[in-house]
C-alpha cells in the first residue's frame, strides 16, 4: 500500500510522456495525425488522472503513517503499528514485568 502513490505518479508520469512523445510523433509527421489526435486526449486524461490520484495518495500517506504508527511511551521514540512501546522499552518492560512476577513470587514464599 505504501508504494500505491509513488508507483502512480510515475505511471502518470511516463503516460505523459507517451503523450508527449506521440505528440511530438504527429507534429513530426512519424504518426498520422488522426492517430495522435485520437490517441493524445485520452492519454493525457488517463496520465494527468493517475499523475494527480498518485500525487494525492503521497500527500495523505505521511498523515496516515503517523496515525498507524504509535509512539513510546518512554522515550517518544517511533515504533512498530499497535506498539505502545520502542523495542528497547518492550524489552525493559517485559524484564521488569518478570522481575516483579519473580519478587513477588519471593514475597509469598517468605511469608508463606
Ligand atoms: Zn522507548
Amino acid at each position: 500500500m505504501d508504494e500505491v502513490g509513488p508507483s502512480l505518479r510515475y505511471l502518470g508520469l511516463a503516460i505523459l510522456a507517451a503523450c508527449a512523445a506521440l505528440l511530438l510523433a504527429g507534429e513530426a509527421g512519424w504518426v498520422g495525425s488522426d492517430i495522435s489526435d485520437q490517441w493524445f486526449l485520452p492519454l493525457a486524461k488517463v496520465g494527468g488522472v493517475c499523475f494527480l490520484v498518485g500525487l494525492g495518495l503521497s500527500l495523505l500517506q505521511p498523515v496516515s503513517r503517523r496515525i498507524r504508527q504509535g509512539r513510546c511511551a518512554r522515550c517518544g521514540a517511533k515504533t512498530e503499528r499497535g506498539q505502545s512501546y520502542c523495542l528497547d522499552h518492550l524489552m525493559a518492560t517485559v524484564h521488569e514485568a518478570q522481575d516483579s512476577i519473580r519478587q513477588g513470587e519471593s514475597y509469598r514464599s517468605r511469608r508463606g
